[in-house]
């Protein structure tokens, strides 16, 4: 049976859309993890030109779920180390946007937002960028779902 954004919407398309709207909901809020693969890690590292000890001991922390990038306070609460509230005005972007984590690249094809449309809906009351812009196909969303267990 397949599942249920591999049905025709009433566009009479198959897919979701979501486009991000640089609100800045989903890397900000109460203490959370931003969860580092070994690519992560270096990609990362390279990114910010600093070696990978480097790197762990100034931008990551350890969580129960395991390495996680750091956050920084800020108004809107604990923001994702690389969030950058300066850079557009009213928007927060992410500072290592080409080299984001796989947690980052895959939202919200996540397969815990997946599993039903219920729960798509529920996890779209903090993203307003889900079910607007891009259309993304069937095969997109499950390399998505399919790359981390979330
Ligand atoms: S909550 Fe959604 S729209 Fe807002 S920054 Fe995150 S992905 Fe983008």
């Amino acid at each position: 049976m397949p599942d249920w954004y591999e049905l025709p919407d009433d566009s009479g398309q198959p897919g979701l859309r979501f486009s991000c709207t640089l609100c800045g909901n989903c890397c900000t809020g109460p203490e959370g993890y931003v969860l580092l693969s070994d690519d992560d890690v270096t990609a990362l590292a390279a990114r910010v030109q600093v070696s990978r000890e480097d790197f762990l001991a100034r931008y990551t922390k350890d969580t129960r779920r395991g390495l996680s990038l750091a956050e920084k306070q800020s108004p809107a609460g604990l923001d994702c180390i690389f969030l950058d509230r300066d850079k557009i005005p009213g928007k927060a972007v992410c500072g290592v946007y080409e080299d984001r984590p796989a947690q980052c690249r895959t939202w919200p094809f996540w397969n815990s937002n997946l599993h039903s449309r219920f729960a798509w809906d529920r996890a779209k009351r903090g993203c307003p960028g889900m079910d607007q812009g891009q259309r993304h196909s069937v095969q997109q969303i499950r390399i998505c779902r399919d790359t981390i267990d979330m």
